[in-house]
């Protein structure tokens, strides 16, 4: 489904942000790709996202090889991606229907087909009866549950998420990655970014640590890996990975 090969990506001013980052997710795999400040995790979904492209290495998601995508085929590869942000990025002026049926209407959905999977989609999140409130109207997770529905609007078989409990509450927080679990149980590719370290140790789930532009660690978190990690915000690198002792490390 995703495959870096070889990643280096270097910005104009001569910082390196990823350095031979080599990756491979699987179809329906569920992963977590968490690392300190400046680790280049935004870089690593830049590039998945086809808004950087690498300086050297390549990039595959699906059958897009985004080095060599043509004008005509952006629209068509970001089409299959469904992006959840931090901040939402819903759209104030339009209601909780318009915002996920917005999504449809651009790819041309007919509108009885968009009422029926706006209901759907919104009875997945847990959120029928918020069909007609303004985005101002709801807290940050309903918000955030409405951009998942914005997400999966157009059926996509990868979910991309950027820190999307940033802006939530431990125990809503929780909730949405739950709902991204079901999601990924039922055959979406799921690649979250986070920095919530201690919702993370939660989930027996895969974890790609980057640090200083490399795979620190990659692989699944033990049970004991859970116990092994501190409660509080770990900033350092270092310290992150060797709170992490449960992780399985690959050689690279
Ligand atoms: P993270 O998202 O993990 O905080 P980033 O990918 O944003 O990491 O950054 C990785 C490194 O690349 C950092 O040193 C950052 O300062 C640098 N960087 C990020 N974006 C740019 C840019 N547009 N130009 C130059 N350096 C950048």
């Amino acid at each position: 489904m995703i495959e870096f090969r070889d990643v280096t990506k270097e910005y104009p001013n001569g910082t390196v942000a990823l350095r031979n980052v080599n990756i491979n997710i699987r179809p329906r795999e569920f992963v977590f790709v968490v690392g300190s400040s400046g680790a280049g995790k935004s870089t690593f979904l830049k590039l998945l996202l086809h808004e950087e492209l690498p300086s050297s290495g390549s990039v595959r998601v699906g059958r897009f090889e985004l080095n060599g995508l043509t004008k005509q085929q952006i629209p068509l590869y970001r089409r299959q991606l469904g992006v959840v942000f931090q901040d939402f990025r819903l759209i104030a002026a339009m209601d909780v229907y318009d915002n996920i049926a917005f999504a449809m209407r651009v790819v041309g959905t007919r509108e009885k087909v968009i009422k029926e999977r706006v209901n759907y989609l919104l009875k997945l999140v847990g959120l029928p009866h918020k069909i007609h409130n303004k985005p101002s109207e709801l807290s940050g997770g309903e918000q955030q549950r409405v951009a998942i529905a914005r997400a999966l609007a157009n059926n996509p078989d990868l979910i991309i998420a950027d820190e999307p409990t940033g802006n939530i509450d431990p125990r809503m927080s929780r909730e949405l990655v739950d709902l991204f679990v079901q999601l990924n149980d039922a055959g979406t590719t799921v690649v979250m970014v986070t920095h919530a370290h201690d919702l993370v140790r939660q989930y027996n789930k895969r974890i790609i640590i980057l640090d200083n532009g490399t795979v620190a660690a990659d692989g699944g978190l033990r049970q004991t890996g859970a116990a092994a990690g501190g409660t509080g915000p770990i900033i350092g690198g270092n310290r992150f990975v060797n709170a992490y002792s449960g992780i399985e490390r690959r050689a690279m």
